[in-house]
């Protein structure tokens, strides 16, 4: 959790900047890169001293699974990326939603969440919470209405994640957020596939924004980590409960992600320009059916994500014309592409969902949730446009 002890940026400067001097605190080596604070504990001046650090009446470092510098820089960069008032870190992306639920929510309480979750979040709500007496209703991303019909006197938590994965529906945060509202209860996005670059929930009424910082704020692939971006009272909670608990960032990937959020900017609008010339090009071939991209106007919700979202993002989905054997086809005849279902890296990745991150559901499950047995999804990274197309094209027939 972030202290706020440090050297005053000045006011109103744009993502660009924040993203690479937010948070700085030089020690008197006069460092210029961040230093990274490789300490499990932290010492203090004498008795006195340790004694009101430890009860919190001063501010301070104690020990790394309370506050480490490195998580700290982190923390502050990326609050003043999503415009949050604070940010804490967390050692994934799961760890960040746990503690966001677990330190706000208890027995007895409802959440509503949408349908199109990522995988593991689907099982922490609609399995293992129940066990602690915390309910999940799953209703449409795309349907507000749905949402409002859904809320019951125990509901304090809305959640959704958009664009989805893997067909990259928008939910509307601005009419959701007029929901929570109404009814009083918390509206957490998670902001993994957009970023603060494409879009920042809070400026649409968000009370919470969750990260998986796994995937593009770190963008190389290297490191684990998360985050919860809220207002300071909703951080302090989680700070208590992690605090406790222990699933921390550490200092080394904490330090790996401030790093990442330097490009991060640069990278998401590379990516994503990227992204929608490739998905112009898909709709276009004619061995491909159906292309699901927010920044193309086939979308059906163009207009929202145009809105919502200043760039389509770097995930494509695409339907091949010919089934399951057309679209293993292309994954199998690409020398470049990484055949992997992790996202948000430099390098352009290629997944068949069916078989993959959505195997392990019914048929009919994947049915209704409209994964097809011909769709693939490509997360685009940083490779030249054309390579990539050319990559695509050897198991394509023109
Ligand atoms: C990967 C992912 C997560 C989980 O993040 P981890 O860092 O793997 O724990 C949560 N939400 C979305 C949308 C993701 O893509």
């Amino acid at each position: 959790m972030s202290n706020n002890t440090k050297k005053q940026l000045p006011s109103g400067l744009a993502t660009e900047t924040l993203a690479v001097r937010a948070g700085m605190d030089r020690t008197h080596h006069r460092e210029h890169s961040e230093a990274m604070y490789l300490t499990s504990s932290f010492v203090f001046e004498n008795a006195a001293q340790a004694a009101v650090m430890f009860s919190g009446e001063e501010e301070g470092n104690v020990y790394a699974r309370f506050t480490n510098p490195s998580v700290t820089l982190f923390e502050e960069r990326l609050a003043a990326l999503e415009g949050a008032e604070a940010c804490i870190a967390t050692a994934s992306g799961m760890a960040a939603i746990t503690a966001m639920i677990m330190a706000n929510l208890s027995a007895g309480d409802h959440i509503i969440a949408s349908k199109s979750l990522f995988g593991s979040t689907i099982q922490l709500l609609g399995t293992i919470l129940p066990r602690f007496g915390i309910e999940t209703s799953f209703v449409s991303l795309t349907d507000p209405a749905e949402w409002a019909a859904a809320i019951r006197p125990n509901t304090r938590l809305l959640f959704c994640e958009t664009p989805s994965n893997p067909l990259t529906e928008i939910g509307d945060i601005a009419a959701l957020a007029a929901i929570a509202m109404r009814h009083e209860v918390l509206l957490a996005v998670d902001n993994c596939f957009c970023t603060p670059v494409l879009q920042k929930p809070m400026d649409l009424g968000a009370d919470i924004v969750v990260h998986s910082a796994t995937k593009y704020l770190d963008g190389q692939g290297r490191v684990l980590g998360g985050a919860v971006c809220a207002n300071k009272a909703i951080v302090e909670k989680i700070f208590v409960f992690l605090r406790t608990t222990g699933p921390t960032l550490s200092a080394f990937n904490a330090w790996v992600l401030g790093k990442g959020l330097e490009t991060l900017a640069i990278r998401m609008r590379a990516q994503s320009a990227a992204a929608l010339e490739l998905a112009q090009w898909l709709e276009a071939h004619p061995a491909v059916e159906r292309v699901y991209y927010p920044g193309l106007p086939s979308h059906p919700q163009y207009a929202l994500a145009q809105r919502q979202q200043s760039g389509g993002g770097a995930i494509v989905s695409f339907e091949v014309k010919g089934g399951k054997d057309a679209a293993w086809r292309v994954v199998d005849s690409c020398q470049l592409l990484s055949i992997t279902a992790n996202l948000g890296d430099t390098r352009t990745t290629l997944t068949h969902p069916a078989s993959t991150t959505h195997g392990r559901i019914t048929p009919e499950a994947r049915a209704a949730a409209g994964i097809k047995d011909n769709l693939l999804r490509m997360a685009v990274g940083l490779e030249s446009v054309i390579d990539i197309r050319n990559d695509l094209s050897l198991g394509l027939p023109a």
